[in-house]
């Protein structure tokens, strides 16, 4: 048996392919422009620059800076001339008008690109996981709490809500709890099923 497997042949392609895939662009690779952003930017310049709109453009700027993760998106793209560029990257203030500009233009979050928006969408789930969750505890206590009520025949005194809320901190006790008394959340929803429910257990 063969030690080593006969190189194949690759198509053109296939070499093509190759030679333009990026397993894992760096954060340097990803703030750079890539040929085509570079070259629309070009194209839409005309030769000058757009920021004093009379010398020459020189320069692909990132409006949102490349060191704070500016990407080389065609939104975080400016042509400008080596004068304005200088000046864009010694006077914040400057930098700052053109980042309000692109605001208008692009939107608030002009200069992610699509790792970053994957990201943003992430974590934006991640908040509404944790939104739902809470609501779901507050449900929960909710139910536990009118239960202890009903029980006691009395309004709870502060102390023993801080208590039902200490007893309540985890999510197995809650899960415990809203097992045992079998509480349907949102209570809002399902309040008239939980108070029969209620009503129920302590009849027997
Ligand atoms: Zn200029
Ligand atoms: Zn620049």
């Amino acid at each position: 048996m063969a030690l080593r497997r006969k190189k194949k042949e690759l198509s053109p392609q296939k070499l093509e392919l190759f030679r333009n895939y990026k397993k894992n662009p760096s954060a340097a690779d990803r703030n750079d422009f890539p040929g085509d952003v570079a070259e629309r930017l070009i194209v839409e310049a005309n030769g000058v620059c757009q920021c004093c709109d009379q010398r020459r453009d020189a320069h692909s700027h990132h409006v949102m800076p490349r060191a704070r993760n500016g990407r080389g998106v065609y939104e975080n793209g400016l042509r400008v001339c080596t004068d304005c560029h200088d000046w864009l990257h010694a006077d914040e203030e400057n930098l700052q008008v053109w980042i309000s500009k692109h605001m208008d233009m692009y939107g608030t979050n002009f200069w992610l690109d699509e790792k970053d928006w994957d990201e943003f969408h992430r974590r934006e789930a991640a908040a509404a996981k944790i939104v739902i969750q809470e609501q779901r505890r507050e449900s929960i206590k909710h139910s536990f709490i009118s239960i202890v009520t009903m029980w006691q025949g009395r309004e709870l005194k502060k102390k023993e809500v801080k208590l039902i809320e200490k007893l309540l901190a985890g999510e197995r006790e809650m899960d415990l709890i809203k097992n045992l008394f079998d509480i349907k959340a949102p209570i809002e929803e399902h309040h008239d099923e939980n108070q029969t429910r209620i009503e129920e257990f302590l009849a027997n």
